[in-house]
């Protein structure tokens, strides 16, 4: 069977009618029968997947993208980030400080749904990383590790500024 490239993220997958969508419906449905709705890597795989298939998922690309920020440029715990989505229902919280969303990714996606092997594998929690990582890096338009370099900085400089203004 000649195998497709996804018009999204570019995988090639073999499975016919829904490659992508139909691995990411299994992939969540894993998901749900080990853990409760929204833990992180049920949260980590839907932010990485909707980045990666922006064209079908409109509606959730501003939370999967301050999700992924929160996660890969601040380096909060991804059990904390997706602990405050659950508690404001979905909500992106106020505090989060997120920089605006490209309209498009500006990279190719290095690792897609596709690399993340059987189904099985695709829960373990290092190619999830990869995986979203990979997301992070092709919207940025960046290398991770620069990225996050100048997200700490940045980071430090607004937390410092947000210190000396509360003291005026
Ligand atoms: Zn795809």
């Amino acid at each position: 069977m000649p195998s497709a490239a996804c018009t999204e993220c570019g995988a090639a997958t073999r499975e016919s009618a829904d490659g992508c969508a139909g691995r990411f419906r299994v992939l969540l449905a894993l998901d749900h029968s080990h853990r409760a709705p929204w833990g992180p890597r049920h949260g980590l795989a839907f932010a990485a997947f909707v980045l990666q298939h922006p064209r079908a998922h409109e509606e959730a690309l501003d939370t999967a993208w301050a999700t992924l920020h929160r996660i890969y440029a601040v380096g909060e715990a991804p059990a904390v980030v997706f602990g405050a989505l659950v508690a404001g229902r979905g909500a992106v919280p106020t505090y989060w400080e997120t920089p605006s969303r490209p309209l498009a990714p500006i990279q190719p996606f290095d690792v897609t749904i596709a690399d993340l092997g059987d189904v099985d594998a695709a829960t373990d929690a290092e190619r999830l990383d990869a995986w979203c990582r990979a997301t992070w890096a092709a919207w940025r338009g960046e290398e991770p590790a620069a990225l996050a370099l100048r997200d700490a900085e940045a980071s430090r400089v607004g937390r410092m500024r947000a210190w000396v203004s509360a003291r005026r």
